[in-house]
């Protein structure tokens, strides 16, 4: 059985990444912080997709309970390992910086950036000892262009592009590759409350993406076809950047 961990995997992008992999014949990790119906809801998809799910909760910025959550589940499969992560957990508080509180400056970052060091590192060794393994990013458009009033999300976003570039240095001879993905706008909770009317008339394909799409590139980066393709950040934005 090959194993994949979705951060954030209980909605939005995370679900669709979870039942495209599942359709790809991995077995799923689902992993969210406080979402339990949905977290199921994702877990009844990836059956339909014909595979299986593990429900894994915990906050991938609290590293003793991330390391808890990946320690015990090593210890249930001694003879398995977590192939594919996907780091996809994100949030975005966002306001103007001059009016941001260090609440929503430091919990962004913590989540994005901390949640990808925490998650990351305990399930590199055992990549690295196998030779194989994929870990794929979800970054941002913010990212790379940066958006007013996102300074706390353009900083961790950007930060988890650079990390995606150095690490890809440091694994790639351990046949382990690494790669950001940076949608722009996704129709999921996480744009709720935007203006989708006046943004979607910026945006070349005039539309917002959808979740399926991202998870398609998400499926393409962990398959066997991306093998040589290491260290991109790979833009899905409608044409909004490049
Ligand atoms: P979403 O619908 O709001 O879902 C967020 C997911 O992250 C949920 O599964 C949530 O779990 C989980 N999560 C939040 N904080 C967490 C934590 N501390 N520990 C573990 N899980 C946590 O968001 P989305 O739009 O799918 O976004 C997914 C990723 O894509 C994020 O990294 C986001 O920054 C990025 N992105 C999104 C867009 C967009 O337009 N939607 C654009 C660019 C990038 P619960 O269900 O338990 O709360």
């Amino acid at each position: 059985m090959k194993y994949a961990l979705v951060t954030g995997g209980s909605r939005g992008i995370g679900r669709a990444v979870s039942v495209k992999l599942a359709s790809q014949g991995f077995a799923i990790l689902i992993n969210y912080v406080s979402n339990e119906e949905k977290a199921r809801e994702t877990a009844a998809l990836v059956e339909e997709a014909g595979s299986s799910a593990e429900l894994l909760k915990f906050d991938v910025a609290d590293a003793e309970a991330t390391e808890a959550a990946l320690t015990a589940w090593q210890q249930a499969h001694p003879d398995d390992y977590i192939e594919v992560v996907v780091n996809n957990a994100g949030i975005r508080r966002d306001s103007l910086l001059v009016w941001m509180g260090p609440e929503d400056w430091s919990r962004v970052l913590q989540i994005t950036l901390g949640g990808f060091y925490n998650v990351t590192r305990p399930l590199l060794q055992p990549m690295l000892l196998k030779k194989r393994g994929r870990i794929i990013n979800i970054a941002s458009l913010s990212g790379l262009k940066g958006l007013p009033g996102q300074t706390n999300y353009s900083a961790a976003k950007g930060g988890l592009i650079a990390a995606t570039k150095s690490l890809a240095q440091e694994v790639g001879r351990k046949g382990v590759t690494v790669n950001a993905v940076a949608p722009g706008f996704v129709k999921t909770d996480m744009v709720e409350g935007l203006d989708e009317v006046a943004l979607k008339k910026t945006i070349p394909l005039q539309r917002f993406g959808e979740p399926e799409e991202v998870a398609a590139l998400v499926g393409f980066l962990a398959s066997p076809e991306a093998g040589y393709i290491t260290g991109e950040c790979i833009s899905i934005n409608g044409g909004l950047y490049s």
